[in-house]
């Protein structure tokens, strides 16, 4: 089997780490045709960033302070696996480009892409060493996105055509590499990076590229749960998702993955296994086309309407009020125009039928922007609206495709947080019917998600 293997920050924490990534390879090797994707070592890609921030306004004790963190935790790990040369020439050209920032006081995003990009070329450099493998950026597999520096989108067909055509004859030739995940570049070469969490990115589309048989994501947590185990001491590990489901859980949960990161194994049918490296041996999550056996939902013999409970913390709620909007076309985009322009990401709509008030989810930390923007603009525009806002709430979602078309799932769902006298602010369920959003209070959160995977029994 042809199969993407990518490694997450914790994975390559230091050398040790390192090591064992490269034993995980090397033993897979002896079965399949593999490609390793590494990302930045474990905080790199926020020191970098912080890095980049630092030189820009022209700190140069916090950049200076930055910079040697970052070479002495690249050059602890580089002497103890013997690959301080290639590490110490990327460091020198990283000490170049921040320097550069520092003098100028002026950070581009592309500047940045730049800077942070290290993050992954340096851990690259360190694994492919031990593997004896050669190293390659995101650029030289033939990742090529837009101009959107710091969260670019890739190029789809050229990117894949690309890949197929660097990637492919290598592989095919028994020749091993490692590539660095995050970073592509644009159509003039130009380095540019996939967005936080791009590393999964950059795995399902080289997965997608070279028809690999399976995307292997691994990671410090066994796969995909049915709940996060911080609120519900019995949930269970997921075997297998569909990728619908799948991305339904995408955003939620800190290890979640790149938003994005599915659609091209989606879209050419490559499963995509979430696995530890803690426990290699484990099987993980499979997420694939394919129903689980038994139907849908089947989990160890088990049907469940419900998959997984996952939960989104630290949003506010705000609520647009005024009879002026109702039965006016253009009412919904002027709210949501303005978010946009302030870049405030809409994380959940409703609106009743009555059009008396438009309901959204932001994230706590875009709150103030967001209330000012929609106040900049809707009270200029004559008729007389409310804004309202309610901090620190949260959202659960029931997740499961088995919804689809199966009767009283709402009626159970709402029974059961009634019964743990949960209550519930607002609601969104998509047409798609495979999940159901609920708003409530930031404190009752961790309650709700147990009373749901309680009620469609999903606890070991
Ligand atoms: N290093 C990048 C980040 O931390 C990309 C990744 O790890 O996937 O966001
Ligand atoms: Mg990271």
């Amino acid at each position: 089997m042809r199969i993407v293997m990518k490694f997450g920050g914790t994975s390559v924490a230091d050398a040790e780490r390192i090591r064992h990534v490269a034993a995980l390879v090397v033993s897979a090797t002896a079965e399949h045709n593999v490609v390793p994707v590494v990302s930045a070592m474990d905080q790199v890609t926020e020191m970098l960033l912080d890095l980049a921030d630092a030189a820009a306004s022209g700190n140069s004790m916090q950049a200076e302070a930055l910079l040697k963190a970052v070479r002495d935790k690249h050059l602890a790990a580089a002497y103890a696996l013997g690959a301080q040369q290639a590490v110490t020439a990327l460091l020198e050209r990283l000490e170049g480009l921040v320097r550069g920032v520092l003098a100028l006081e002026e950070l581009t995003p592309r500047a940045r892409d730049a800077i942070v990009a290290f993050g992954e070329r340096l851990s690259c450099a360190m694994l492919a060493h031990v593997l004896g493998a050669r190293a390659m950026d995101g650029r030289e597999a033939g990742i090529v996105t837009d101009d959107h520096f710091g969260e670019a989108d890739p190029l789809m067909d050229l990117s894949m055509y690309q890949v197929g055509q660097s990637l492919g004859p290598l592989l095919d030739a028994g020749e091993r590499v490692v590539v660095t995940g995050f970073v592509a570049a644009n159509q003039h070469g130009v380095t540019s990076t996939l967005g936080r969490g791009g590393s999964d990115y950059t795995a399902t589309i080289l997965g997608a590229a070279l028809r690999a048989d399976e995307i292997w994501i691994y990671s410090d947590v066994d796969g995909l749960m049915t709940a996060d185990p911080r609120s519900v001491p019995d949930a269970r590990l997921l075997a297998r998702l569909s990728f619908a489901e799948a991305v339904e859980m995408g955003k939620f949960g800190a290890k979640s993955m790149h938003p994005r990161a599915l659609e091209p194994a989606a879209a050419h049918g490559v499963p995509v296994r979430m696995r530890s490296t803690f426990k290699p041996e484990h099987p993980g999550t499979l997420i694939s086309d394919k129903q689980a056996e038994g139907g849908a939902g089947a989990e160890g013999g088990r049907v469940s309407i419900v998959r997984c409970v996952p939960m989104l913390k630290n949003l506010a709620m705000v609520n647009i009020g005024g009879a002026a909007m109702i039965g006016r076309p253009g009412s919904a985009s002027e709210v949501f125009a303005a978010l946009a322009g302030q870049r405030v990401n809409v994380h959940m709509i409703c609106q009743s039928v009555s059009e008396a008030g438009i309901s959204l989810v932001v994230g706590g930390g875009q709150l103030d922007r967001a209330k000012g923007a929609l106040e900049k603009t809707l009270r200029g525009v004559g008729s007389p609206r409310t804004i309202e806002v309610v901090p620190n709430v949260c959202v659960v979602a029931a997740v499961g495709s088995g919804m689809r078309g199966t009767r009283g799932v709402a009626a159970r769902i709402f029974t059961s947080l009634a019964r743990a006298g949960v209550n519930v602010i607002a609601i969104a369920q998509g047409s798609s019917e495979m999940s159901i959003s609920i708003v409530v209070e930031a404190s009752a959160g961790p309650l709700a998600v147990r009373a749901i995977h309680d009620e469609f029994s999903l606890g070991s």
